[in-house]
């Protein structure tokens, strides 16, 4: 093809070039084309429904493949259970959303540069920040590794009045004489390794337990050579379990000779910059958020600026979501609001002495 484009004269060069220019347009216009971006990225086809791969062609609708599962009967196309299932979007609007991902712009601006609501907006970057799970899942630490916590305070933020727990006046916080954090924050268990591989991970309410790093930091520490935390017991006990070469230093200090927190405690300042870019963001959805910073983080240093819209679609177009525009706000969190805010329901009796 490229021989006969030599061969054209300028005028001839010209037409060539301004029908391709329609047929790009036209392209990225179409609803058609994420199906075949689904396709060419999706490594096995199964059934969404029973997982069988016994399934055949099933007709078309709209110009879009379906499908049928010999097994179980279920009927699907290329894009259910993704992210784009039921998308009315065009396949420009969905490469501006993945770079409004990128630039990790707000909601407001997102909805404009796409062209949809602000309610769209949220439920597509929800669902796409969703679909981070999977890669985040297979992480581990290995070699020098740093742990700490990072707190935040509870944010009910998009909670339904309704659904809203009443909050009265806390009744006196009685001694509990942990450093002034209370059951009302929430802890995140954090880790980097020498590689710079991160761990962030929703913990629970409340001081750091030793039961919250058995959860979510113990399986995923392989290969550790040396593990530097801060003073608290509860690293101790886990460390004795689990054999780690335990180091615990002063939190803030930098110039222990056993080693230091400088990396984590570097990854808590930007992290606090990324969430303080959303106004907050609601402890429901914090971990998938958190997910979003570390890949968001990862992809800094091994993707290409230009390319990151790509990488990221490579990594969310085929992965599975639940998330849909009517389930957007609810609690994906392994938090009990109800439950976090219990003592403050108190109501304090009528009558005073
Ligand atoms: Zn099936």
């Amino acid at each position: 093809m490229i021989d006969k484009l030599e061969s054209l004269l300028p005028k001839e060069l010209e037409k060539v070039i301004n029908k391709l220019q329609d047929i790009l347009i036209q392209k990225e216009h179409s609803k058609g084309i994420i199906d075949l971006v689904i396709n060419k990225e999706r490594q096995d086809f199964y059934c969404p429904k029973c997982g069988s791969i016994n399934i055949k062609k099933n007709g078309k609708y709209k110009n879009r493949q379906l499908y049928k599962c010999k097994d179980c009967n279920k009927k699907f196309n290329e894009l259910t259970n993704t992210p784009f299932h039921h998308t009315r979007l065009n396949y420009k609007q969905i490469e501006t959303a993945y770079e409004c991902l990128v630039d990790k712009l707000t909601i407001r601006k997102s909805a404009k540069k796409i062209g949809v609501s602000t309610r769209t907006a949220f439920t597509l970057r929800f669902k796409l920040i969703t679909c981070l799970k999977e890669t985040k899942e297979k992480d581990k630490l290995t070699g020098n590794i740093e742990l700490d916590e990072y707190y935040l305070s509870v944010n009910l933020k998009g909670t339904k009045k309704e659904n809203m727990p009443r909050i009265s006046k806390p009744r006196k916080k009685h001694g509990t004489g942990k450093s002034g954090i209370s059951r009302h924050t929430i802890c995140v268990t954090s880790g980097i390794d020498e590689k710079d591989h991160i761990l962030l991970k929703v913990a629970g309410a409340g001081s750091v337990t030793s039961d919250m790093i058995k959860n979510t930091i113990v399986n995923k520490i392989q290969n550790s050579t040396k593990i530097v935390a801060d003073c608290k017991s509860s690293y101790e006990s886990v460390a004795l379990e689990n054999n780690w070469n335990l180091k615990q230093v002063k939190s803030k200090c930098y110039t222990d000779h056993e080693g230091n927190l400088a990396n984590i405690n570097s990854l808590h300042s930007e992290l606090t910059l990324f969430l303080s870019q959303f106004h907050g963001v609601s402890t429901k959805h914090l971990q998938e958020y958190l997910d979003w910073f570390s890949f968001s983080k990862y992809q800094n240093y091994s993707v290409d600026y230009i390319e990151q819209p790509n990488s990221f679609e490579k990594n969310t177009v085929t992965k599975k979501t639940e998330i849909k525009y009517s389930n957007v706000y609810n609690n994906y969190s392994i938090f009990d609001f109800f439950e976090l805010y219990n003592d403050y329901n108190y109501q304090p009796p009528k009558f005073t002495t």
